[in-house]
């Protein structure tokens, strides 16, 4: 079968890869599409990422075969399918750090989302795969994973009805916090360079956005002057903590959704202290999280669809990931 394989210096080539073969509790599927996310570019961008490696793990399939012992799914099924599993029962996940199990960690779809065919081992057979119903589409449903990680955050963050957020970056991402955020009862207040992308976050239900410089303003009038409840960030890194740490109200929380470039937290931990802030961080996401994503989804609670600019097939995928990086492109789909 062909895959996008990574080998290496931001390099990825169609090619050749071995078809997975599946054993008891497993399905194979035959790629319908996959999301392109954030994290499968760090790894491309990261030198120290092994090699050869196929990515992708927002997966929309159709179930080509199903191994020995598997009632739940047939042959022909549209599924998604999460790449990480926790076990369930460790002392991770009895106190939902699930994404911090050692199952969780090892779990993964073989070889990725980007390839013609996807062995889903037993765990995610189990816990972690959904079948779409008819009137959700391939690409509405491949949002399943990024919006169960938003899910994760808007819950880690405590948000509250009546509070202010900010939402710094307004990728497929941060298009995904503005609705989850304006569901939670916020003010929601998105912040990014490009002016078309603050533009689209209104039309989602965002009450302003716009530059850094245009979102502060925006957030102190609806918070009277407080500062926001929660900033959270997804793009933008370390560089922007100490804006965000300005515009937060005292006791408010900082929410770490993604990575990015600086390894240190530039924060004087005098500021952390005496103004009793929070930095919370989530990672991925749970087979919980997944199921209200999925509900959310299937419900059409969640505009999705429109958040897709961009598809390219497996052979093209470095064209995906470079209008990714220009950031031309909101949310790029790979199709087979
Ligand atoms: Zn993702
Ligand atoms: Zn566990």
């Amino acid at each position: 079968m062909k895959a996008a394989v990574y080998r290496g210096a931001g390099r990825l080539v169609a090619e050749d890869w071995p078809r997975p073969s599946i054993g008891e509790g497993e399905l194979l599927l035959r790629l319908k599409g996959c999301g392109l996310c954030g994290s499968d570019i760090a790894k491309i961008v990261d030198p120290t990422t092994k090699v050869p490696a196929v990515f992708g793990h927002e997966v929309v399939g159709e179930v080509a075969a199903v191994g020995s012992g598997v009632s739940t799914y047939a042959v022909g099924d549209r599924v998604v399918a999460a790449h990480h599993v926790p076990c369930g029962d460790c002392h991770y996940c009895r106190r939902g750090s699930e994404s911090m199990c050692a199952a969780f960690k090892a779990s993964n779809l073989d070889p990725g989302g980007f390839a013609e065919y996807v062995r889903v081992p037993a765990p995610n057979v189990r816990h972690a795969t959904f079948r779409v119903p008819p009137q959700v589409s391939d690409e509405a449903a491949s949002f399943v994973e990024p919006l169960a990680c938003c899910l994760r955050a808007v819950r880690r963050a405590r948000v509250q009805p009546g509070d202010t957020a900010v939402v710094v970056g307004l990728g497929s991402i941060g298009c995904l916090f503005v609705q989850l955020l304006k569901r939670a009862g916020t003010a929601v207040v998105g912040a990014d360079a490009l002016s078309d992308r603050a533009v689209f976050a209104r039309e989602l239900g965002a009450d302003a956005g716009g530059t850094l410089e245009v979102a502060a303003k925006a957030q102190r009038e609806l918070s009277a002057g407080r500062g926001a409840d929660h900033v959270i960030l997804t793009g933008g890194g370390a560089a922007v903590l100490p804006w965000t740490a300005e515009i937060v109200r005292d006791g408010g929380a900082i929410h770490y959704f993604a990575g990015g470039e600086g390894a240190a937290l530039p924060l004087p931990l005098e500021t952390l202290y005496h103004r009793e802030l929070t930095i919370t961080a989530t990672y991925s996401s749970s087979p919980s999280d997944l199921a209200e994503a999925f509900g959310l989804i299937t419900s059409g609670a969640i505009q999705v669809e429109r958040l897709i600019t961009h598809r390219v097939p497996l052979a093209s995928l470095a064209s995906g990931v470079d209008l990714m990086r220009r950031r031309e492109a909101l949310k790029v789909y790979v199709t087979p």
